[in-house]
């Protein structure tokens, strides 16, 4: 295994929760000058994410997912939606009631609001693009009950197939809506310290800004115009 590989399998188990790590096997040392170098057998590591992954292998893998306690209400899993290809990827936090019943990712008024955002600030920066342009995507697949936070043991399980999704697609870049998606992607809280500048999850840029659901609260007109800024920087490093 090339140093390259090495450092990206151990990169996938970091972003898994998964902190230490064996070798199958182990050298030992002679320790008198007629002993030979043996081998001794370490616990199995598992297996990096499959090689030529595809969000079709991916969505195959959740099938009807029981891995983490957010099954037990969701009614639709909302994989993500828009293009498979794209240069740009959004991660929300998780779904919400409308996206709970439409299997699909923000289509509620914060959803709106996202594509309003998308769609107006490209067109008013002369970038030809569209929501359906861009991959939209969240941390967790399955609603949290009554809208709550995700828990840090439900963002972990859920999260392996959010950083397939991201490594399937490899965009330019990924901008991280609200607090929760960037402590999962970046392992860093607070959204007003992170958001306007850029980060990295592996070897591509993220920019955190607002959730959408954030900006619908009429007190923050601030942070809308905030956000609006974080986009036009985002349309135009991907776009540009
Ligand atoms: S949130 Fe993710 S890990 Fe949990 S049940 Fe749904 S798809 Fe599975």
């Amino acid at each position: 295994m090339t140093k390259d590989e090495v450092r990206r399998r151990l990169e996938f188990y970091q972003d898994l929760g998964i902190k230490t790590v064996y070798r199958h096997s182990v050298s030992v040392p002679p320790t008198t000058n007629n002993q030979q170098l043996t081998t001794v057998p370490m616990p199995a590591i598992p297996a990096l994410e499959p090689e030529h992954d595809s969000l079709l292998k991916i969505i195959e893998d959740i099938g009807d997912c029981k891995r983490c306690r957010l099954h037990e209400a969701r009614n639709k899993i909302v994989f993500g939606s828009g293009n498979e290809q794209a240069k740009l990827v959004f991660v929300g936090e998780g779904p919400g009631a409308d996206e709970d019943q439409q299997g699909l990712p923000f289509v509620g008024r914060a959803g709106q609001l996202l594509t309003q955002m998308i769609e107006g600030t490209a067109a008013k920066e002369g970038i030809p693009i569209k929501r359906s342009d861009v991959y939209i995507c969240n941390v967790v697949k399955c609603r949290p009950p009554e809208n709550r936070t995700p828990q840090p043991d439900e963002m972990e399980i859920c999260g392996q197939f959010l950083y397939r999704q991201l490594q399937a697609i490899r965009p330019k870049a990924i901008c991280v809506l609200g607090g929760t998606a960037a402590k999962a992607l970046l392992g860093k809280d607070g959204v007003t310290r992170l958001r306007g500048k850029w980060d990295q999850w592996r070897d591509i840029q993220v920019m955190v800004t607002y959730h959408p659901s954030y900006l619908l609260r009429p007190y923050n007109q601030n942070a809308k115009k905030e956000a609006w800024e974080d986009l036009k920087k985002v349309l135009h490093y991907v776009y540009d």
